[in-house]
Parts: structure tokens; C-alpha cells; sequence
């Protein structure tokens, strides 16, 4: 895809790593124990159990000793890798595709903050810590979407999902989720699944869902940017990491009831569906649940 390269002026980036290579530095901010473990709700790229991956504060300050305080600009972090500079882009172009949208339909629009780290542990500000293993998030409490770029590796050799277009479904997927955090639809859904417990999944499945959709409407909406392959990569990725796919990989039985993110096919429908349209409404179908 051919993004315009990042203006640093447009975008928010942090990088709140810790105990990693390349960029890190600490954010030293105070916050509340408490509220972290309230807010310790976070929504990644593949199924994950939050639990397991997110730590609480405690935790994560072991690792804030070894941060180096220096300050790295915006600049810096975008400019630090090459997956750093196709994320600043990519963070850029979804801002000016998503903006006109929510004033269209007359709700407040803020710009998240893409925290880029690599090969570490990362410190939210309001989800508690994660190590690299988690995969990228979005922390609704700090509107943050946390990107280990080593993950791009992973997706790449071990998950034979390679390609920029890849790499931006990630990004544009947790994206969703923020527009989720935006429009309240992430608050509505999880009240629904503190009420009806034997739900929570399937809600869980159709948000994801719909990150996915909202993910393909970017896409479609920049069709003038694609390149040949982009599609197949997207595609491919959202393949990739389908609950079924990923369950079989992992020499696991596949458990439909344990799904949180969808099957293989059900996530490649999402894309493709946000990808024709080229209309966020026509990710409202995940919830037409009447
Ligand atoms: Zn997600």
C-alpha cells in the first residue's frame, strides 16, 4: 500500500517499552494501583487470555527500573525501524480516514496513541503490563494501541502472514477497536456480557468481527492506495489468526465455545465485507442482534 509518509504534527506516538531492544523509554507518569486493575480490560489482534498476558502495576515496575528515562521524540519513534515508519503512516492515514467520519455522524473524535515498543514488556497507562507474547492490543482506558513490532516477525515467519498490507490490518483492526471505545459500542457490549455471562464470547467474537470489518472499510475507503497483492495479504493474515486456525495450530482441539475472535472464515468475511463497502455501516450487521 502506498501510504504518504508520517507528519509527526498529525499523529500521537509514545513508546512506553521496557527491557527490549531499539526503542524504549519510560514514561514515568503516576497512576493510580486501582484504577489499573479495574481498567485491566484490553483488546488484542488474536485471542489471548488477558489475564494471562496483562499484569497488574506491581508487576510491570520491576521492569520500569531498567527504562531508560531519556525522552525520544515522536520523530525518533517513527524513524526507529522500518515497521516503525509503516506504522506512523499507517496511524495517519486511518486518522484522516476516520476523522470525517465521526464528525459526519456528530460524535467526538480523539486521535489514539500508537505505543510502538520492541522485544519487551510493555507498561500501559491504563491496562496494567504486557509482555511481547500478548500480540497487539488496544487499551480503551489510555485509547492506546500497543504494538510489539516483533510481532511482525511472527506473523510473518511463523504464522505465514508477511506483507505491508498485513501489517496494516493489524494496525487498522486495533484501530477498530478505538472506534469501538468512540462510539460506545465497547461500553454497550460489555455491560451485555456482565448480564448474560453465557454471551460474553459470542459479543466478544462479533466486536472482533467488526474490527475486522471496520479494518477492510480503511482499506476500501484508500483503494487508490493498494497495490497489487495488498488484498491476498490482508486476507491471508486475517486467515491467519482465526480462533479455528489458531487452535489447530497449537495442536489443540478446536472449541467454537472458546472462540473470541472468530473462525478463520468468518474473519476473512469481515475484511472482505469492510473492503467492498467501503462503509462503516455496513459493519453494523455484527450487531443486528434485535
Ligand atoms: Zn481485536
Amino acid at each position: 500500500m502506498r501510504l504518504k509518509r508520517f507528519d509527526t504534527s498529525n499523529i500521537k506516538v509514545r513508546s512506553s517499552g521496557s527491557g527490549g531492544r531499539g526503542v524504549s523509554i519510560g514514561k514515568g507518569g503516576g497512576i493510580g494501583i486501582g484504577t489499573l486493575i479495574l481498567a485491566a480490560i484490553a483488546y488484542f489482534v488474536f485471542g489471548a487470555d488477558p489475564m494471562q498476558t496483562i499484569g497488574t502495576i506491581e508487576n510491570a515496575q520491576q521492569g520500569t527500573s531498567v527504562q531508560s528515562q531519556s525522552s525520544i521524540s515522536e520523530e525518533d519513534i517513527c524513524s526507529s525501524s522500518a515497521y516503525a515508519t509503516e506504522a506512523c503512516n499507517a496511524l495517519q492515514s486511518l486518522n484522516q480516514t476516520w476523522e470525517p467520519e465521526f464528525r459526519r455522524a456528530g460524535i467526538k473524535f480523539q486521535q489514539p496513541v500508537l505505543d510502538l515498543y520492541r522485544d519487551g514488556r510493555v507498561t500501559t497507562q491504563g491496562c496494567g503490563s504486557a509482555t511481547s507474547a500478548a500480540g497487539p492490543f488496544y487499551c480503551p482506558a489510555d485509547q492506546g494501541i500497543y504494538i510489539d513490532t516483533s510481532f511482525y516477525d511472527v506473523m510473518a515467519r511463523q504464522m505465514g502472514a508477511g506483507g505491508d498490507f498485513a501489517r496494516y490490518y493489524v494496525i487498522a483492526h486495533e484501530y477498530g477497536h478505538h472506534i469501538q471505545n468512540l462510539t460506545g459500542l465497547a461500553n454497550q457490549v460489555r455491560s451485555a456480557q456482565q448480564q448474560n455471562q453465557r454471551m460474553a464470547n459470542q459479543l466478544q467474537v462479533r466486536m472482533e468481527l467488526q474490527a475486522d470489518c471496520y479494518a477492510g472499510v480503511w482499506a476500501g475507503k484508500n483503494r487508490n492506495l493498494i497495490e497489487p497483492g495488498d488484498m491476498e495479504e490482508g486476507l491471508a493474515a486475517a486467515s491467519a489468526i482465526g480462533d479455528d486456525t489458531l487452535q489447530r495450530n497449537a495442536g489443540q482441539r478446536v472449541s467454537p465455545e472458546s472462540f473470541t475472535h472468530g473462525t478463520s472464515a468468518q474473519r476473512v468475511d469481515a475484511l472482505r465485507r469492510g473492503m467492498k463497502a467501503a462503509d462503516d455501516s455496513a459493519c453494523d450487521v455484527y450487531f443486528d442482534i434485535g
